[in-house]
């Protein structure tokens, strides 16, 4: 056991070939470490057989590598969620969700947020810090030795990514890495509730990653009510936003996630609203009924109601699907896990 702070995946190849040339080694051991760390998942370097024994042991007392510490998991039908404790300090969820080939993995990019929507768990205390890349990283590592290789990457567990962009763009250049992960950049998803100036960004990246967007309700003043932290940019702004990454994408279409909240957004008159504003805008339109948590009153709507809204949805000419929630049964929606878990402490 060792107190390393520093994460061995907070290196990128060019600075792990630096190390090891001041260490004295040959920068081929880049290559191999490489191997081990993304291909192998290892979780040490003692496993790290064709390395001299002298360079595995230096590499001990330097970095901490392998898991992170799971202070909860969580399994259900569908997930398996892990609260995973932060050497640098703080706590936060990841997911691993069954599908029907590789599943995904939910990932967290800040330690609690400050957009305070007012349904979610993981914004109660605010934001404590930014992720770091290494620290992505290691979520990712930690859901794969836990159940296997991923088959996409979602941005969409604890905080905003949008706020932690640089180190999300890091993590992205490791998952992509053919010599690292190697994931196709389409099997990535950058979920956000709608930071303009950065959402133009990411456009002009033209990175071939996915955007979702989180809508949370179809007027200005909805959204002001219940996505607080975003209420400056209102919604032509942020609309005009997703035109541009997908214009800028080759037509790449935008998700749009919309929590429906009962007598809140789930109005006929919403439907009709969702439809005029997506019109025009490659889209897919998913309904997440609002999954209850203790520290707020909303309700979701009734089953009824929730398809008579998907169907209105449907006569406006969007292109929608009601999301049913893989993880229900572990509180896996948004920072629950770890609420559930400070209110036992
Ligand atoms: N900040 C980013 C990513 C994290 S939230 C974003 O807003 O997209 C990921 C998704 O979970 C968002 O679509 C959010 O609206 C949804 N969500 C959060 N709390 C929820 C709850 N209690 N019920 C249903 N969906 C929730």
């Amino acid at each position: 056991m060792t107190s390393n702070v520093q994460s061995i995946y907070d290196l990128d190849f060019d600075q792990l070939c630096e190390w090891l040339i001041a260490a004295g080694q040959p920068s081929y051991r880049a290559r191999q470490i490489y191997e081990w760390l993304y291909k192998r998942a290892a979780a040490s370097f003692a496993e790290m057989t064709n390395l001299p024994k002298d360079l595995r042991g230096v590499l001990t007392e330097h970095f901490a590598i392998g898991p992170l510490n799971s202070v909860a998991v969580a399994q259900g039908t569908e997930a398996q969620k892990h609260l995973v404790h932060l050497p640098a300090g703080g706590e936060v969820e990841c997911v691993s969700i069954r599908m029907k080939g590789a599943p995904t993995f939910c990932i967290s990019t800040q330690v609690g947020c400050n957009i305070g929507c007012v349904f979610c768990a993981s914004t109660v205390d605010g934001c404590e810090r930014n992720v770091t890349a290494g620290e992505i990283i290691q979520q990712v590592i930690t859901l794969q030795l836990a159940t296997e290789r991923p088959g996409n990457i979602v941005f969409m567990g604890m905080g905003e990514p949008l706020f932690n962009f640089n180190n999300v763009l890091t993590a992205i250049e490791r998952l992509t890495d053919k010599r690292a992960f190697g994931l196709s950049p389409s099997r990535i998803v950058i979920s956000t509730a709608g930071i303009v100036p950065v959402i133009h960004r990411l456009a002009e990246m033209r990175l071939g990653v996915e955007l979702a967007v989180s809508l949370g309700g179809s007027t200005d003043r909805q959204r002001a009510r219940l996505m607080p932290g975003v209420a400056r940019w209102p919604l032509e702004e942020l609309m005009a936003a997703c035109d541009h990454f997908t214009r800028a994408n080759r037509g790449q279409p935008v998700t749009f996630a919309y929590v429906v909240v009962e007598d809140v957004n789930d109005s006929f008159d919403d439907a009709r609203r969702l439809g005029k504003l997506l019109r025009g805008q490659r889209h897919h339109l998913n309904l997440i009924p609002l999954n209850p948590t203790p520290h707020c009153k909303l309700r979701p709507p009734s089953r009824d109601r929730l398809h008579a809204f998907f169907q209105e949805c449907r006569k406006h000419g969007l292109n929608v699907s009601i999301r049913r929630s893989k993880g229900a049964d572990i509180n896996a929606a948004c920072g629950q896990l770890r609420r559930r878990h400070a209110a036992k402490a």
